[in-house]
């Protein structure tokens, strides 16, 4: 490994200093014949990243890492978790690597970490590898999430390797470079919990309080408001997932952040219809991790944070569950909360509308797409042309037009604010016809589809004439949709 010459590029290693018994010092492997894919100029440049050098060979060979930048030293981090409910004591990053974390020009510290770098001491039966589509799709899907305004890890870039990874067919390899305001996962406080070592515990909960709640620092209880913190976060989150029609797919305790974002995107997607049902993971038989469970999941993936940080509550056990139950019952409460101004946002109903007027309004709108299998996306933004004046989009989506017309009187009554709704309901998501096209095409090594999704998705409020192709629902043939973790 040789010093980069990317004058820029120094990364801390705080992580693996302050939590050596989570981090094995690792390397990527070789990559074959290196070429990069797409490369996030914007977040680049947040980072305080020169994009230009990024494109070198050697800011590519950093991208893979088989450049260490200076300060970096590589680990693979380890994290139990429960999958499916099953618990597993030792997961950690098979397949990923965290290089170090990068201060960008604000003062914050982020992650920067590779995924598909080879397989490492935890890589178990894997290979260690990913693939250029389910990489891509990350990226498209993440930068999709963050242009939505909602807290996700984001996307760096992706590299091809040149390497062959062997799926149901051979595909071709990648590495993705992925950023994240950290790597702490709930899996994380459980397998140091799981360890009995209660210093390791309590380093660990110090290291996600500076890094993420300083306040709870000078709070009376520091562990228990970094739990609250986490509680908020989450019932933040998986509102905007609810608000926006996004189904992750993958909610096992390792892929649920401290730090509130979006992470590990494997068979996620976006609702079509509206239905609580929608599963799209092929491996998700028993529907679990369906579109309308995911409150409830977050809410039992919390418990499971809350077992392990109870050491650190209260040393008389009891006391500290209930201490834990009081706060984990916060949950259900700011989840609601958040959901019901989104819902009012998404309708632009002004402030004065009481709860009274606006949640069965909400019910009956959520109601009539249910019955028609209306898609959800569409419906919400031609909503805000029907409150401009132009009724017909809304309505023609429906086949019991008496039915909408009297739900669109009632509501049309309250004064919505049409461009207030335009600024919530996104015109553009990554919608599934489209991801599939775009990662065929390049995996077949045609990137035209991929750059043109990518340009309606990350101005995903804005429509532009001829973009219409990727606001509109799945053409009928398309069926039933499924996703791969086969990642
Ligand atoms: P996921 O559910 O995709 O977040 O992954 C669950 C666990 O499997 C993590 O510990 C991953 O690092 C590991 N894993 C997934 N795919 C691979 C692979 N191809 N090689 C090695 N480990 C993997
Ligand atoms: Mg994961």
């Amino acid at each position: 490994m040789s010093v980069v010459p990317l004058p820029a590029v120094r990364l801390g290693n705080r992580f693996a200093r302050e939590l050596a018994e989570l981090a094995i010092p690792w390397q990527a492997e070789e990559t074959p014949d290196p070429r990069l894919l797409v490369l996030n100029e914007p977040l680049a440049s947040e980072l305080g990243l020169d994009p230009a050098a990024l494109r070198t060979p050697d800011g590519v060979r950093l991208l893979v890492g088989e450049l260490a930048p200076r300060g970096a030293g590589p680990v693979a981090q380890a994290y139990a978790g429960h999958q499916f409910g099953s618990y597993s004591p030792r997961l950690g990053d098979g397949r990923a690597l965290l290089l170090g974390e990068l201060q960008d020009p604000s003062g914050r510290l982020r992650d920067l970490h590779l995924k598909g770098s080879g397989r490492t001491p935890f890589a178990r039966g894997g290979d260690g590898l990913a693939a250029v589509g389910p990489m891509l799709r990350e990226y498209v899907v993440s930068e999709a999430m963050h242009a939505l305004g909602i807290p996700t890890t984001r996307s760096l870039a992706v590299v091809a390797t040149g390497r062959p990874v062997r799926r149901e067919t051979v595909l071709p390899g990648a590495v993705l470079a992925r950023v994240a305001s950290s790597h702490l996962r709930v899996g994380s406080f459980e397998y140091a919990a799981a360890t009995g070592d209660a210093d390791l515990l309590r380093r660990l909960a110090d290291h996600a309080v500076q890094r993420h709640y300083p306040a709870a620092a000078e709070a009376g209880q520091p562990y228990l408001a970094l739990f609250e913190a986490v509680v908020s976060a989450q019932a933040a989150l998986v509102a905007k997932w609810m608000l926006v029609g996004f189904v992750h797919g993958v909610m096992n305790t390792d892929n649920m952040t401290i730090s509130g974002e979006t992470i590990d995107y494997g068979p996620c997607a976006f609702l079509d219809a509206f239905d609580l049902a929608t599963v799209f993971s092929s491996i998700d038989v028993g529907g679990r991790y369906a579109y309308g469970n995911q409150p409830l999941v977050a809410e039992w993936n919390l418990a499971r944070l809350a077992e392990a940080l109870l050491p650190l509550l209260h040393p008389d056990q009891d006391r500290a569950v209930e201490l834990a139950v009081g706060s984990l019952g916060r949950f259900r409460e700011e989840y609601a909360a958040a959901w019901s101004a989104g819902m009012r946002a998404k309708l632009g109903l002004p402030t004065g509308v009481s709860a009274a007027v606006a949640t069965p309004l909400v019910d009956d709108l959520l109601g009539l797409l249910r019955a028609e299998r209306v898609d959800y996306t569409t419906c919400f933004r031609h909503l805000g042309a029907a409150a401009r004046g132009d009724a017909g989009p809304a309505r023609d989506l429906f086949r019991d037009r008496p039915a909408y017309e009297r739900w669109a009187t009632r509501w049309a009554a309250l004064g919505p604010d049409a461009q207030a709704m335009d600024r919530v309901n996104p015109v553009y998501i990554p919608r599934n016809h489209v991801v599939e096209a775009a990662l065929t095409a390049a995996t077949d090594g045609d990137l035209g589809a991929l750059a043109g999704l990518l340009d309606a998705v990350t101005a995903p409020f804005t429509e532009r004439p001829g973009l219409e192709g990727y606001a509109a629902a799945a053409p009928e043939g398309f069926g039933a949709y499924r996703t791969f973790c086969g990642t």
